[in-house]
């Protein structure tokens, strides 16, 4: 029979932390799954400090990630890593990853984001312009400033 839980959270960044954080302490049955080896998502990769967080007194995303995870651990929260989600079944309220299922009463998607090509051809130059997609798909660049 497969796993019932109130709220199952797909990604363990800092979205996903944060709410089953939120959801623990209003005593909901909860599991985070990560595709992942470790919960943080994009913070693993930001090696200075966290400024924009007040009340935060961190070093790098990473002990930021090691906090969220704590805290969700000390409301009985866990994250299950190498989770990767394969299928999700909204009105079913199912997830699907390999060989399993799990029912729960919501489902949070908090897959965050995840490095893409830069949309202008990389090459050196002493000059710096702005990129932006058009949701035609074609790229505008701003008019180019000179470093001096
Ligand atoms: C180098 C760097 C520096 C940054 N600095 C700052 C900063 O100073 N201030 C700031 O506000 N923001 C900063 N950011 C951005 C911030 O880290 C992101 O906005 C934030 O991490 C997004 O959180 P998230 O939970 O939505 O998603 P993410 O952090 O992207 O996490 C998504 C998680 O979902 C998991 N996932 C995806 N698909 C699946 C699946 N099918 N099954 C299971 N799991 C899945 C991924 O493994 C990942 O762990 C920085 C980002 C980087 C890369």
């Amino acid at each position: 029979m497969a796993a019932q839980y109130d709220l199952l959270i797909v990604g363990a960044g800092p979205g996903g932390l944060a709410a089953a954080v939120a959801a623990r302490a209003l005593h909901l049955r909860v599991v985070v799954l990560d595709a992942g080896p470790r919960p943080g998502g994009q913070l693993l990769a930001n090696d200075t400090p966290i400024l924009d967080c007040p009340g935060l007194d961190v070093a790098t995303g990473s002990e930021l990630a090691d906090r969220l995870r704590q805290h969700l651990e000390r409301l009985g929260g866990h994250v299950r890593v190498h989770a990767p989600v394969e299928r999700i079944d909204g009105d079913g309220g199912t997830v699907e990853l390999a060989g399993e299922r799990l029912v729960g009463t919501a489902i949070v998607l908090a897959t965050g984001a995840a490095p893409a090509a830069s949309v202008c051809p990389a090459r050196r130059t002493s000059r710096v312009a702005a990129c932006h997609r058009r949701p035609d798909g074609s790229v505008r660049r701003s008019r180019a400033s000179r470093w001096s």
